[in-house]
């Protein structure tokens, strides 16, 4: 059995990002809130596109003030006034100075800029008695940027600074990675759809909700495919469907070793590669993770005969992707599911999302409240609510079972405490390792 870390690795590895080429769509700027970058952006604009004062006051020629003093105070013409978004009108020439105001351009001639409040005006006459350093509160010309440098590299999420510097760039329309296609299917002869009535043995299929939920929130577009029976036949023809439409597919249920756990028998009989089998985590340690090689299409026996399946799908509203299909076979308790996801769902799909950094789960220490307990045999996770006191993290194990079938009080934590494998307790008040979840 893998150990997490190794998982990971392992996982990581197996994914291979979308294309900067073909996997990409241009959208509006307003659109791209989230998105990943996917070409680099250069801009033809310096920033500053030229000098500018940093403040409200007068733009003078420093060798006109150097000297200045209390006792001899440089007097100035002020020549010119130069609002925001004006040209200034005249060159300053020895013994003149500007009124500008923050933001303004630098008239020629002019060099230093002195703040409103430490000169004296009379009319046009400045008074200037303490001498400013050269080039003081001018926003040089390309002092931020020089045009044709990278603006933005490839690969990074388009949160609100980005937007910002792509706007001030004049960049309307920006090319992003295709969101990621993920397929879910349930799979148990026991589950039904929130909406359906609920028959004696029956559960609701939760665990569709919470991970396509959770592809959104990463930016993922979710292919709900629904509940799949605990059969070997429907659940084949499922998830070769899925393998023509989806870059990632995730099941959940039928990975253990019970009677109707089919997941793994299938995925070998439709060719899949299979690189993980269980990892040593508790809860979620049945998680079965495979690739699908594309190229050759995935044949499916209907008995008599062997057909490529994609001529029965009837029609995909998306082309098929060419890069290797990741599969991920969840366990049906839901927060093993969940817990796998997290883990080691969502950083894959960041790597494919096409980020080039930032894959792993959000990490930080801090303080249990409680004592965590573990059998020592696995990496165990414990889930609670993490929050900062005096600047350091505290985490509050959420009350009731920590059995992986209960869902209930998984529902307002925001974090996970791990006990290292080889660790029987965290003791209160110990420090532990705490995995953010939202
Ligand atoms: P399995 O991994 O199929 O053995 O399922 C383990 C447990 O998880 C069983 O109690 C299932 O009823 C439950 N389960 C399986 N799939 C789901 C699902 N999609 N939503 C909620 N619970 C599930
Ligand atoms: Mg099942």
């Amino acid at each position: 059995m893998l150990s997490a870390q190794q998982a990971e690795a392992l996982i990581l590895n197996l994914v291979q990002p979308l294309d900067s080429q073909q996997d990409v769509e241009q959208v509006g700027l307003l659109s791209s809130l989230g998105r990943i970058l996917a070409t680099p952006v250069t801009s033809q604009l310096d920033f500053p596109h030229w000098d500018n004062s940093a403040m409200d006051g007068y733009a003078v020629r420093f060798a006109d003030v150097q000297t200045c003093s209390a006792d001899n105070p440089a007097i100035l013409e002020v020549v010119d006034e130069i609002p925001a978004g004006a040209i200034p009108r005249k060159p300053i020439q020895p013994g003149q100075a500007a009124r500008i105001l923050t933001g303004s351009m630098m008239p020629d001639g002019a060099d230093t800029v002195i703040m409103q409040e430490v000169v004296k005006r009379e009319g046009d006459r400045l008074f200037v008695s303490t001498p400013p350093k050269p080039q003081e509160f001018v926003r040089q010309r390309g002092v931020y940027y020089r045009s044709g440098n990278l603006l933005l590299p490839a690969g990074i999420p388009l949160n609100a600074p980005e937007i910002a510097v792509l706007a001030a760039a004049q960049c309307t329309q920006v090319t992003v990675y295709r969101r990621v296609r993920v397929a879910i299917l349930s799979t148990g002869d026991e589950l039904v759809s929130p909406d359906q009535p609920l028959q004696l043995g029956q559960i609701v299929d939760s665990n569709q909700y919470a991970l396509a939920s959770l592809l959104v929130q990463a930016g993922a577009e979710p292919l709900l495919l629904g509940v799949v029976p605990d059969n070997p036949e429907p659940l084949k023809e499922a998830i070769a469907q899925a393998v023509h439409q989806a870059d990632i597919i995730l099941s959940s249920g039928g990975v253990s070793v019970g009677d109707y756990d089919y997941v793994e028998r299938i995925l070998e009989s439709l060719g899949a590669e299979i690189h993980v089998r269980s990892v040593a985590v508790r809860p979620g340690k049945p998680l079965t993770v495979a690739t699908f090689k594309r190229e050759q299409g995935v044949e499916v026996s209907d008995g008599q005969e062997t057909r490529d399946i994609r001529q029965s799908i009837p029609h995909s509203p998306f082309p098929i992707p060419h890069s290797p299909c990741l599969y991920f076979g969840l366990p049906g308790n839901p927060v093993s599911a969940l817990v796998n996801m997290w883990r080691f769902v969502l950083p894959a799909l960041r790597k494919q999302s096409g980020l080039v950094r930032s894959w792993e789960p959000c990490w930080v220490k801090g303080k249990t409240r409680q004592n965590l307990k573990s059998d020592g045999k696995r990496e165990t996770y414990l889930w609670g609510r993490s929050h900062l006191v005096d600047g350091e993290y505290e985490f509050e194990l959420a009350s009731g079972s920590h059995l992986s079938g209960n869902l209930i009080n998984l529902a307002q934590t925001n974090a996970l405490a791990v006990i290292p494998v080889g660790q029987t307790l965290i003791s209160s008040g110990e420090s532990v390792q705490i995995m953010q979840i939202a």
